[in-house]
C-alpha cells in the first residue's frame, strides 16, 4: 500500500484525488490532508480517510476542528504555513499530491522533494516561478515529479519509452475557455460570472479565470519547459475546443503521439499515483463515434495576449516568470472582486513585466523577494 498525503485536499484536485483513492482502496492509504479554510469538508474527509495529520490554514478554525473530531479519531490537527511545512517535511507518505493554489504551493513542495518522495504535481505555479530550483533539487535528491496537469500528463504518457533526442516538439492543447469565440468587445465587458463558466472543465476559481484569459496555457508553456526540457520555440499551443486530445508530442520522424479521453481530472491524477502501472477504473468511457469531431486551430494572440506574455517571460528567464505569475495572481483576485475589468488582467501583467527589473535566480530567497516586490508594485498602482 502506498501512503498519500494531499496538500489542498478540499480543492478540486484534492477532492478528485480522494475520489480516485476511494476506488483504489487496496492500493492507497491517505496519511495527510490539508485545507485553507474549508473545515466542514475537511472534517468529513478526516472521518472517512482517517489520516495521521491534517492542516488548516487558520489557527482558530484548526482549534474548532480539533474540538469537533470524535475521540476515536487520532488525527494531529496543525495550522498555518508552519503546519503545512511540517506535514510535508515530517509526515509519513510515499506520494505528495501538491494541489495548493498559486505561489503558496512552493515551500511545501520543496520540503517533499528534499525527501526523495514522488511529487504528484498539480500546482503549476511552483514550476513557473522556481523551475530551475525545483529541477536541480529533484535531480540531486532523486525525487520524482509526475505531472497532474492534464496536458502535461498527456505529454508524459506519450513520452513513455521514448528518448529525449526523439522529440521534435510539444503541442499543448487549449479548450479556448468560455471566451473562445467572443469578440474583443465582448471580452472588454466580460463579467466574473461569464468568466467562471468554463465549457469543459469544472475547476477552482483561479485556474478557471486563467483559462478564460488563456494565461493558464501561458503558465503551462513554462511548466512544460521545465518538465520536458525543450526550448520555448518547440512548445506550441493549439486550440482544441472539445478537450478530448489532452496534448501531443511530435517526434523527429514526423510521427505524432496524442493522449485522448473525455475530460476528467481523475485520469491524470490516477496516472500520477499509479505510474508506471495502469489500473482499471470506472471513471470515463470515451465513445469516439459520439464525439464525432475533433477540431484544431491557431490561438488568437490578439484576443489572448497572455500567451505571448508567457513566452516573453520564459525567453527573458530569471525572475521574469515569477513577475508574470505574481502579477497574474493579483490581477485575477482583483477581477474576481470586481476591482478591475477582464482585459486589465493582461494589461497589469504586461506592465509588471515592463517596469520591474528581472534578476538572476540565485536561490529561493530571490523568488520570495520578487514575489513580494511584484505584489507591492501592483498594489501601489491601485492605491
Ligand atoms: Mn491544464
Amino acid at each position: 500500500m502506498k501512503k498519500v498525503s494531499i496538500l489542498g485536499s478540499t480543492g478540486s484536485i484534492g477532492v478528485n484525488t480522494l475520489n480516485v483513492i476511494r476506488e483504489l482502496k487496496d492500493e492507497f492509504k491517505v496519511t495527510g490532508l490539508t485545507t485553507n479554510k474549508n473545515i466542514d469538508l475537511l472534517e468529513k474527509q478526516i472521518l472517512e480517510f482517517q489520516p495521521e495529520i491534517a492542516v488548516v490554514g487558520d489557527e482558530d478554525k484548526a482549534e474548532l476542528l480539533r474540538k469537533r473530531l470524535p475521540s476515536g479519531i487520532h488525527c494531529n490537527v496543525l495550522s498555518g504555513e508552519k503546519g503545512l511545512l511540517e506535514a510535508a517535511s515530517k509526515g509519513d507518505y510515499d506520494i505528495l499530491v501538491a494541489a495548493l493554489v498559486g505561489f503558496a504551493g512552493l515551500k511545501p513542495t520543496i520540503e517533499g522533494l528534499k525527501r526523495k518522495k514522488r511529487i504528484a504535481l498539480a500546482n503549476k505555479e511552483t514550476l513557473v516561478v522556481a523551475g530551475e530550483i525545483i529541477n536541480n533539487l529533484a535531480r540531486k535528491r532523486n525525487s520524482e515529479i509526475i505531472p497532474v496537469d492534464s496536458e502535461h500528463s498527456a505529454i508524459f504518457q506519450a513520452l513513455v519509452g521514448e528518448s529525449k533526442e526523439s522529440i521534435f516538439k510539444i503541442i499543448l492543447t487549449a479548450s479556448g475557455g468560455p471566451f473562445r469565440s467572443a469578440t474583443l468587445e465582448e471580452l472588454e465587458n466580460a463579467t466574473v460570472e461569464q468568466a467562471l463558466n468554463h465549457p469543459n472543465w469544472k475547476m477552482g476559481n483561479k485556474v478557471t479565470i486563467d483559462s478564460a484569459t488563456m494565461m493558464n496555457k501561458g503558465l503551462e508553456i513554462i511548466e512544460a519547459y521545465w518538465l520536458f526540457g525543450l526550448p520555448p520555440e518547440r512548445i506550441e499551443v493549439v486550440v482544441h475546443p472539445q478537450s478530448i486530445v489532452h496534448s501531443l508530442v511530435e517526434f523527429v520522424d514526423g510521427s505524432i503521439k496524442a493522449q485522448l479521453s473525455l475530460p476528467d481530472m481523475k485520469l491524470p491524477i490516477q496516472y500520477a499515483l499509479t505510474y508506471p502501472k495502469r489500473l482499471r477504473n470506472n471513471f470515463v468511457e470515451t465513445n469516439l463515434p459520439e464525439i464525432q469531431n475533433l477540431t484544431f486551430y491557431e490561438p488568437d494572440y490578439k484576443k489572448f495576449r497572455t500567451i505571448k506574455l508567457a513566452y516573453q517571460a520564459l525567453e527573458a528567464g530569471g525572475t521574469a516568470p515569477c513577475i508574470l505569475n505574481a502579477a497574474n495572481e493579483i490581477a485575477v483576485e482583483k477581477f474576481l472582486t470586481n476591482e478591475i475589468k477582464f482585459l486589465e488582467i493582461p494589461k497589469i501583467i504586461s506592465e509588471a513585466l515592463e517596469r520591474i527589473p528581472y534578476e538572476r535566480v540565485k536561490d529561493i530567497e530571490t523568488i520570495y523577494e520578487c514575489d513580494r516586490k511584484t505584489r507591492g508594485f501592483i498594489n501601489k498602482i491601485f492605491t
